[in-house]
């Protein structure tokens, strides 16, 4: 199979090329958790996923209605986690986001002293 940026969206999905596309297009290629845009840069591109709400692993269907638009770091923040809704997996996501952005600001924010001195 010839690799092309579908190939990277089905990574994680049993779903087939015709089917991600379908998806990713109906989302117009935006994560539907923190809304990355997929078609942003090509690195964005790269990072979208084909996003089972309910896991596979939770028997989860391939359904469109089950499927999202995805990237990968909030495919891999929900892991395989049943929320209770989609509004409640983003919710998670979204928060879970924030925390890892904290940590990363906490550590690679420089010292003010160092910052302002010569
Ligand atoms: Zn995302």
């Amino acid at each position: 199979m010839p690799i092309s940026l579908l190939s990277f969206s089905l990574v994680d999905a049993p779903v087939t090329k015709e089917e991600a596309r379908k998806i990713l297009e109906r989302d117009n290629y935006v994560c539907q958790y923190c809304g990355l845009d997929g078609r942003g840069s090509f690195e964005n591109a790269l990072a979208m996923r084909v996003d089972f709400v309910v896991p596979r692993a939770r028997k989860g269907k391939k359904d469109p209605k089950n499927l999202v638009a995805c990237c990968t770091p909030c495919n891999t923040i929900k892991g395989t986690k049943v929320y209770p809704s989609f509004e409640a997996a983003k919710a998670h996501v979204l928060a879970q986001r924030e925390e890892l952005r904290k940590a990363w600001e906490a550590k690679t924010a420089r010292p003010k002293a160092r910052a302002a001195g010569a």
